[in-house]
């Protein structure tokens, strides 16, 4: 096993501890996705230890262990039709291709959407759907979908999500605050949309038409602070 491989099985084994989850699957996907390869040089180095990234243009890769949590939340079965919001590194996106060849995958930044495929497609992963563009929108052209994964922060659960969401449709997405977010999962009976909370977490903004406006960024001090 060379070192790569070593440090990401490391990484996997204090994921799967620390979330207290039992799933072989979902452990084996993770001892199996190369994530320094959905990172830039500079930030390499550091791709099996256990934190958010940045990506570039004000994003960031997600921590492994809300990735883990998310995709376990999630509960994919093979076959499922899935649709991702917010692909980013392409790194969530490549656990989810291993459940299905209907993987859909909306970015609103056409540099990471491009950068994303070019990994995947390096990896071999051809069963993905990508498209650039309003992901608080959903996708209507494939929908409706059986699980549906927002991978940033939303003021409320869009109602166009919930719309392309299948009877027995699974959505899981963080809301709150541009700040900090509960991580709900959000499961369709017929007309009836059961919550649960999962306990909080913090994810970049989903900006679009439901989700936040583009407004000034704190880190850059427009705010003053
Ligand atoms: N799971 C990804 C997380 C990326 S961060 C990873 O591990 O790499 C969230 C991503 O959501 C960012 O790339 C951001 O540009 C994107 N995003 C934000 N709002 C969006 C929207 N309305 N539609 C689609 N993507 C959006």
């Amino acid at each position: 096993m060379d070192a790569l491989t070593q440090a990401r099985h490391k990484m996997t084994e204090g994921v799967f501890q620390r979330l207290g989850i039992h799933d072989d699957a979902l452990k084996r996907i993770f001892n199996e996705v190369p994530r320094h390869l959905f990172l830039d040089s500079a930030q390499r180095h550091a791709a099996y230890q256990d934190a958010a990234l940045p990506i570039g243009l004000g994003q960031t890769i997600s921590q492994p262990t809300i990735v883990a949590m998310m995709t376990y939340a999630l509960g994919p079965r093979a076959g499922d039709k899935i649709l991702e919001i917010g692909t980013g590194s392409g790194y969530q996106t490549a656990v989810l291709a291993h459940y299905t060849p209907r993987l859909y995958t909306l970015e609103r930044l056409a540099e990471l959407s491009r950068r994303a495929q070019a990994v995947l497609e390096s990896l071999g992963q051809r069963n993905v759907i990508y498209k650039i563009g309003d992901g608080s929108l959903g996708w209507e052209s494939w929908a409706p979908y059986d699980r549906i994964l927002v991978a940033a922060g939303a003021p409320v659960a869009p109602e166009a999500l919930k719309r392309q969401l299948a009877d027995g449709g699974r959505l899981v997405i963080p809301v709150g605050n541009r700040d900090t977010q509960r991580l709900l999962r959000i499961d369709r009976r017929g007309g009836a949309f059961e919550e649960t909370d999962l306990g909080e977490c913090r994810f970049v903004p989903l900006v679009g038409s439901q989700g936040f406006g583009e407004e000034a960024r704190r880190d850059k001090g427009e705010y003053g602070f």
